[in-house]
Order: structure tokens, then C-alpha cells, then sequence
């Protein structure tokens, strides 16, 4: 029951009423006993400012961001952590004394979903498909980890240059055309494949990113980031070669599971948030 004692958290979006996180953050308080709400907020981006300031003028204690404000949010708050500046996005904000911290947990929860499935990322070599705003949370996390390389796949590698330009001093990355040949040989040997483009997320289940599988030299981790189908025909196809696979349900509950803990200081009861998601319908 929301009281007068009740906490105050939201999402802010534009849209946001597909949003699964109040659904996720809501099971999450209750079955830890924790007296927080979560609701969908609703923000045209020219609002956004006031919004911040609405929410500390409301008593939030926080809230998550989405598209299309990850970016943009970023000038509205009062600091930044590592990870936020990183990858140049927030995606949580933490209100404390009337001050708004912005963090990144896509990275961690990225990360988190790996280790969750046994993956270890140390001195190992990556390859991501895709240059986008997802792209830079997963190579900022594998960086966190101490991957030895990372090798970005992009129809057209001038785009990827503002990404380069900011991971370069932290980790041996290079961006390649994708596809060619010097690409193909690249994946052939990598130990972790990740796929950060919408290629096959619903309702364009039978696009995949192309793969040339029986070129792999060993069985890798294969991740999608997309989440709905649960299995995607890249990840469908991984399977069929024997590769571990993981899918981006991990990472959407990781995520909201590391902003849980900044704003309640708790753990998350992941195994509630996944359940949730399970019986979530597209
Ligand atoms: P984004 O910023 O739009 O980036 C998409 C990337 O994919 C860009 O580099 C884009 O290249 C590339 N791309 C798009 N279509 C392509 C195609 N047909 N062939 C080759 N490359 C293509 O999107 P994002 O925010 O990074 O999200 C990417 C995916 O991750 C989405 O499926 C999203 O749902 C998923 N995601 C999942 C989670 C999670 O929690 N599991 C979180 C965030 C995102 P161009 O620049 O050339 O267009």
C-alpha cells in the first residue's frame, strides 16, 4: 500500500507505457518488504530540465531514464560517476539532499549477466557487432573487466570513431567494416561474440546478423543484447554450433538490479525480477 511514508521512484521516458521496469521494480520492493513505488513517467524531451527539477521538488529519490533522454539528461544533473561519463549516458539517478547523481548500470549489468552464466572476460578477446549507445555500455564494462582486446564490426567504420576516440586510452580496440573478409577472420578467433544491433529483435524475428559459424575455431560465449524473442535466429544458430548462448534478459534485469541497490542500499531479488520478465508478453 503506498502511504505518506512511501518512497517515490519512476522511470522518465518518451514514450514510457512499454516500459517493463515498474512492473520489475515494483515486484522487486515488494518481495524484499521495502516501502518504494516505481511509476512511469512520461516526459517530452523539451520538459526534461523541469522534470529533473520536479523531481527533487517532489521528493523522488530517485528514478531510471530511457530513451530518447539518456544522453541529453546528462547536463541537467549535479555529478556524474565513472561509468555515466564513460559511456556518455545515465541511465539511473540517485537524488540525495536535493542533489541528482547520475550512474550507467548497463555496463555493470552487462557484465553481471556474463559472469552469472560462468563467462570470465580478463585477457580475453571481443567482438562486437554494432557501434550504438548499448555498444558503449558493453565495452566500457569490458573494460571495467580487463579484456584483452575488442574488435567493433560497423557497416560504415566512420561512425564508430567518436566511440574509438573515447575508449582508445583505456583498451586495445579497433573498429572494422563489417562485413570483410579481415572482420570474418577477426570473429573467427575471438572468445566472446556480441551482437548491439536490433538485427532479429521482434518484430523483425528473421533478420540476423551474418556469421559465417563453421569459421569459428572454438566453442565462445555468444551474446545478444536483445531480449524479445528470447532466442533470436543469430543465438538459434550459435546453439546449433555448440557455443554457449545468452540472451539480453540478463542484462535488463542486471541493470535494474545495480539501480535497485544505489537507491535502497539492498540487494536485489534478481530471481523475482526474472520471473517477472518471464511472464511478460511482447
Ligand atoms: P543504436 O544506438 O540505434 O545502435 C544500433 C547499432 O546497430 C548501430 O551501430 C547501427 O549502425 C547498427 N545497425 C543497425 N541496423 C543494422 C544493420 N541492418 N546492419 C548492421 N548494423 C546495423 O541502438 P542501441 O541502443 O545500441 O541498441 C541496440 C540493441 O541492443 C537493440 O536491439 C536494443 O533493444 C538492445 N538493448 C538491450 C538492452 C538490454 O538491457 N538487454 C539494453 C540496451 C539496448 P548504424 O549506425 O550504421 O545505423
Amino acid at each position: 500500500m503506498v502511504t505518506g511514508k512511501t518512497k517515490c521512484l519512476g522511470i522518465l521516458g518518451w514514450p514510457v507505457e512499454h516500459s517493463f521496469s515498474p512492473q520489475m521494480q515494483n515486484a522487486a520492493f515488494k518481495s524484499a518488504g521495502l516501502d518504494y513505488t516505481y511509476v512511469p513517467l512520461a516526459v517530452h524531451p523539451e520538459q526534461l530540465s523541469k522534470a529533473v527539477n520536479g523531481l527533487k521538488a517532489l521528493s523522488f529519490v530517485g528514478a531510471n531514464v530511457t530513451i530518447p533522454h539518456k544522453v541529453t539528461i546528462m547536463s541537467y544533473l549535479d555529478e556524474l560517476d565513472q561509468s555515466a561519463k564513460m559511456v556518455g549516458a545515465v541511465n539511473t539517478i540517485v537524488i540525495r539532499d536535493n542533489k541528482a547523481y547520475g550512474h550507467n548500470t548497463d555496463a555493470c549489468g552487462f557484465i553481471q549477466s556474463l559472469l552469472k552464466r560462468g563467462v570470465t572476460l580478463s585477457g580475453k578477446h571481443a567482438v562486437i557487432l554494432g557501434a550504438g549507445g548499448a555498444a558503449r555500455a558493453v565495452i566500457w564494462g569490458l573494460i571495467e573487466q580487463g579484456i584483452a582486446s575488442v574488435s567493433i564490426g560497423v557497416r560504415n567504420v566512420e561512425k564508430a570513431q567518436d566511440l574509438m576516440n573515447v575508449f582508445t586510452p583505456f583498451a586495445n580496440i579497433s573498429a572494422y567494416q563489417w562485413p570483410s573478409t579481415k572482420f570474418d577472420s577477426i570473429i573467427s578467433n575471438c572468445d566472446i561474440l556480441i551482437n548491439s544491433t536490433p538485427l532479429g529483435m521482434y518484430p523483425n524475428v528473421q533478420a540476423e546478423p551474418q556469421v559465417d559459424w563453421p569459421n569459428l575455431t572454438r566453442p565462445i560465449a555468444v551474446c545478444d543484447l536483445i531480449y524479445t524473442p528470447t532466442k533470436t535466429n543469430f543465438l538459434l544458430h550459435a546453439e546449433q554450433q555448440g557455443h554457449l548462448i545468452i540472451n539480453g534478459m540478463g542484462m535488463l534485469v542486471e541493470q535494474g538490479a545495480a539501480a535497485f541497490t544505489l537507491w535502497t542500499g539492498v540487494q536485489a531479488p534478481t530471481e523475482v525480477m526474472y520471473a517477472e520478465l518471464a511472464r511478460k508478453k511482447v
